[in-house]
């Protein structure tokens, strides 16, 4: 059967294809983009005292990873004409105690690094970009994840690319390669013992066990083959619920999706439009990472949500804003601010299904 625990064939072939096609320094496969994120806030040697800014509107994950090395973390609004942080108001958040700055590539729509950048860079500070949901896109021609210190993937299920459960960390900063490798090998340097250039390995670092074993790895490496193919699918399925949708137009012929499907989804669009007011769409593809709507308040996009359940199509809103989580609470006090964009998307977002067997799935059910 040969080798399945991590670091073997499979893995390295995942690792030096992103580092072949996105340019990325040095990439290691791990189990989870939470893990790489908590691999992140080793290497940046966060400590108690540390601040940490965040998105309010993100996975907790993005914020959790710093958490558990005892960061206090500062939270940034989203912007008023999207989820994505608001770029603005990032230096206002800055500190003395500032000690990284966390992107989130909303929906795979990158953020404006080159602000975030200078930044980091006047300030001395570092950038993790978590490109959970950022695979496969670029801003002003360089890809997502190879911009800051560092970067983190997700290959988690609902993700674009997917093994199951599964991340990745890119280092992007020279200076953190060789400790991202011994991190990652629970804190030895078994790495640099099986290329040769020590002549027996030992515990040398903080670290744990990061990395998937070689059966996910051969997974992922399949959807790598497949990648031009998943993009494709995905793009003509979003194009087809943001044609269909598109108030202007009249005869849109969907590419792929089932035109029931979208009928139905329409006439429950329509229906709330009457009862409240003009929902909006999703005007930034990015990677295609997600279809979602914005309705005029909670309980339109409650109702909304609960009519698609009952005809058996599944659409879900995402994160609650962390600053006003009970943990966050508990943790750090109340936070008064209102970042009021975090706290409205929170509220009004919701994801249209999109995922590869989409088309197949609505046309079996709803033709
Ligand atoms: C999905 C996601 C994560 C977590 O990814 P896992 O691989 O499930 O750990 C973190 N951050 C963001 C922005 C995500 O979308």
């Amino acid at each position: 059967m040969g080798k399945i625990s991590g670091n073997g064939f499979f893995t390295k072939k995942c690792q030096e294809f992103f580092e072949n096609n996105y340019g990325f320094k040095k990439c290691l496969l791990t189990s989870s983009c939470t893990d790489a994120l908590e691999m992140a806030a080793i290497l940046l040697n966060i400590k108690p005292g540390d601040e940490v800014i965040v998105p309010s509107y993100t996975f907790v994950s993005s914020a959790n990873a710093f958490v558990l090395r005892g960061a206090k973390i500062v939270f940034v609004d989203s912007r008023s004409d999207h989820p994505g942080m608001d770029e603005e108001m990032l230096e206002s958040l800055i500190s003395p105690k500032t000690k990284a700055i966390v992107v989130v590539h909303y929906a795979g729509v990158p953020v404006e690094m080159n602000k975030v950048m200078e930044l980091a860079n006047r300030f001395g500070i570092k950038v993790v970009e978590d490109a959970a949901q950022g695979i496969d896109i670029s801003y002003l021609g360089k890809p997502v994840g190879g911009i800051g210190h560092l970067g983190t993937f997700s290959f988690h299920e609902t993700k674009n690319l997917q093994c199951g459960e599964g991340g990745m960390l890119a280092i992007n900063d020279p200076e953190l390669l060789k400790r991202a490798e011994i991190i990652w090998e629970k804190g030895t340097d078994r790495a640099a013992f099986f290329r040769g250039e020590v002549n027996k390995y030992g515990w040398v670092d903080l670290g744990s066990s990061f990395l998937p074993s070689e059966v996910t790895a051969a997974f992922l490496w399949a959807q790598l083959e497949n990648i031009k193919n998943i993009q494709a699918r995905r793009k003509a399925i979003w194009e087809d619920y943001a044609g269909f949708f598109e108030p202007t137009t009249t005869h849109f012929i969907p590419k792929v999706q089932s035109l029931k499907y979208l009928e139905i989804l329409k006439s429950e669009i329509d229906k709330i439009q009457k009862e409240f007011s003009p929902v909006t769409f999703q005007k930034e593809h990015g990677n295609y990472h997600m279809f979602y709507m914005l309705f005029p308040n909670l309980e339109s996009r409650t109702i909304f949500s609960k009519r698609l359940k009952d005809l058996g199509i599944l659409s879900v809103f995402h994160y609650q804003a962390l600053h006003q989580s009970t943990f966050i609470e508990a943790y750090q006090g109340i936070d008064e601010r209102q970042l009021p964009n975090s706290i409205r998307f929170a509220d009004t977002l919701l994801r249209l299904p999109l995922f590869y067997e989409l088309p197949e799935v609505a046309k079996a059910s709803f033709e």
